[in-house]
């Protein structure tokens, strides 16, 4: 009831939700019901949960944020939304979003902008800015995001809250309406580290419905995190900071905070180690090849005749029904990306465009190789600035993309990557995050560290 209280008082302002679950205090009482009667939950059991509406619900819409699924009922729940809701978690509505999670503002969502809590003016980050907004407004204590290229990393950075993008196989995607299948993964929203390994203990493991889930036996990252608060994890830790990634680029806020923050890590006995990452920079141009091929053919599916809206054209064929579909249903940036990936992926474009764009994501791989042969972490600022304004870079496509530098080497490898507040820029008084980096399957490594520096 409190957080349903709190969206009433402040979300008419923020705009963090598309929907709010008009079913959550009966869930909630249902726990309360059964913790009566003896049984034995978890500790998550009665936890309100956001979820971004990339998610399917069965009992509440999930749109992805755009005009073209408004309305639409999933006949099955995501696993992740399957499995928080067997732990006594309490859905308490879907967030806003980039529309099909394509952004990194959240200003591209059809239902209108979400507004950042710490400055109105300011974007939440994306594409799960509502995730992010509704945790760092105690709107809600939990929420689950996604993270394709930065969607759950960014928007943590730029509201003050954690953010974790697993190991690419480690939580289900099952139920995740797919962006670019090959990076995207799901992960918590949260305010401490701890809360977000105890989110991820109950979405995370193998799930058959996933073909490329990982079968692997996972340790606790609660019981990581728990470990990070209270250990000396830091004493004789190898973190590594990327030569290739001058501070010239950054605000100098963040570049100030960054270094505070690993100047507190060697006064706790870490080792500052400098690495090269040479390609790094070639990041942002491989990711916006494959995830528009990617996404150009995940949302071929929406063809007005299985999902979602339909504009009629009287007289019409089946192929002019479908164009003015999605010609209604989809927004700008999701048009402009679809028109660049089939346009990387076309017949004598392939090999220069898409197939080179994969040779850099091996070459980004193959340097995290060497990064982590010399170190256990790498660190970055989570993103170049803190929250902009709304507004500001929407009409520069190339501005937003930028924008993902620090975050879309970890996609590209599969790597996890956890993004955890390390205070205000001096210059604006906004959030500043810092990135970690772990090799793949080490996300405890993440949650460990992560609460050791929050
Ligand atoms: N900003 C990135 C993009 O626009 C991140 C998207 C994401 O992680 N879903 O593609």
């Amino acid at each position: 009831q409190a957080h349903l209280d709190r969206i009433a008082a402040v979300d008419a302002d923020i705009h963090a939700f598309l929907h709010v679950n008009a079913g959550a205090l009966d869930a909630a009482a249902e726990i309360d019901r059964r913790r009566a009667a003896g049984e034995q939950l978890g500790e998550l059991a009665g936890v309100p949960l956001a979820i971004k509406d990339v998610l399917v619900t069965t009992d509440m819409p999930s749109t992805s944020g755009s005009r073209i699924l408004e309305g639409y009922m999933s006949p099955y729940d995501a696993t992740v939304v399957a499995r928080s809701r067997a732990a006594g978690l309490v859905p308490l509505g879907k967030t806003n979003m980039d529309e099909f999670a394509m952004g990194s503002s959240t200003e591209h969502s059809a239902y209108g902008a979400t507004h950042n809590p710490w400055d109105l003016d300011r974007i939440p980050g994306g594409s799960g800015g509502g995730s992010a907004a509704a945790v760092a407004a105690f709107e809600a204590p939990l929420a689950l995001g996604s993270d394709t290229g930065g969607s759950i990393r960014q928007p943590a950075h730029v509201t003050g809250t954690v953010g974790v993008k697993p190991t690419y196989g480690a939580v289900s995607r099952y139920g995740a309406i797919a962006l670019a299948s090959s990076l995207d993964q799901v992960g918590p929203v949260t305010r401490t580290v701890l809360d977000a390994g105890l989110l991820h203990d109950v979405i995370g493991g193998h799930d058959p419905h996933d073909s490329t889930s990982l079968e692997e036996a996972w340790p606790s990252f609660a019981a990581a995190a728990r470990e990070g608060a209270r250990g000396d994890v830091l004493k004789g830790l190898k973190v590594g900071v990327i030569r290739e990634l001058p501070d010239a680029g950054f605000q100098q806020g963040v570049a100030e905070s960054f270094r505070a923050a690993l100047a507190a890590m060697e006064a706790q006995g870490a080792e500052i180690v400098e690495i090269s990452a040479p390609h790094f920079e070639y990041g942002v141009a491989a990711y916006y090849l494959i995830l528009p091929a990617e996404a150009s053919s995940n949302l071929a599916k929406f063809d007005s005749v299985r999902f979602g809206m339909r504009v009629d054209v009287p007289g019409g064929t089946v192929e002019d029904v479908m164009a003015a579909t999605r010609d209604a249903g989809f927004g700008d940036e999701v048009k402009r990306r679809v028109i660049l990936g089939t346009y990387a992926l076309s017949a004598g474009y392939y090999d220069a465009y898409y197939g080179s764009a994969q040779k850099v994501r091996t070459l980004i791989q193959r340097d995290f190789d060497e990064a982590f042969a010399q170190v256990d972490v790498i660190a970055t600022p989570s993103a170049p600035t803190t929250a902009f304004r709304l507004g500001e870079k929407i009409d520069d496509p190339m501005q937003m993309y930028l924008n993902d530098v620090t975050t879309i080497p970890a996609n590209l490898a599969g790597v996890p990557g956890i993004s955890v507040p390390s205070g205000l820029a001096a210059e604006d008084g906004l959030p500043v995050g810092i990135q970690f980096l772990a090799p793949l399957r080490q996300d405890a490594r993440l949650y460990r560290v992560g609460a050791a520096v929050e």
